[in-house]
């Protein structure tokens, strides 16, 4: 039974159907999936941008390190040990990050797909009441309490 705001809706998960027990079950771990994804992503955008600030800033001397390297002129403009550091950390950092966009935009994509499957099945189906019943709207609440859409496509 779920009370929100004053009103009462009637919801057991047992009335569900089967396969909307069994879809409601995967989207909540596909959910889970993609919420910790979008977390892992924090950290190396966070990082990512602080870098290319610290490049932006010093971009001067990150031209002239260019300059030398085309020029072939090495000896004359050494890259600085510290900037160079920057310089290979920024490249680690951005290639993690777009190897966790990958993985990001899969479970993205599974849960998406499945959530969309989801919003089809209970507009033919949801429980096996046989009897007129507001399982529907209930079920709807319920999974947007788990932060679960069940609306919008
Ligand atoms: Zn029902």
């Amino acid at each position: 039974m779920i009370i929100n705001g004053g009103y009462k809706l009637d919801f057991s998960y047992s009335k569900l159907s089967y396969t909307v027990q069994k879809k409601s079950d995967t989207v909540l771990v596909l959910k889970e999936v993609f919420d910790k994804k979008r977390d892992s992503l924090k950290l190396p955008v966070g990082m990512s941008c602080l870098l290319s600030f610290y490049i932006l800033l010093y971009h001067n001397r990150y031209i002239s390190y260019l300059n030398a390297i085309f020029e072939n002129n090495s000896s004359e403009s050494a890259i600085k040990n510290f900037d160079l550091i920057i310089l290979l950390i920024i490249t680690a950092t951005i290639s993690i990050l777009y190897l966790l966009l990958k993985e990001f935009k899969k479970a993205k994509d599974r849960y998406d797909g499945l959530r969309k499957d989801l919003i089809k099945t209970i507009n033919s189906e949801v429980c096996t009441c046989k009897n007129t019943c507001d399982c529907k709207d209930a079920y709807i609440k319920f999974m947007e309490e788990k932060g679960i859409d069940l609306i919008f496509i």
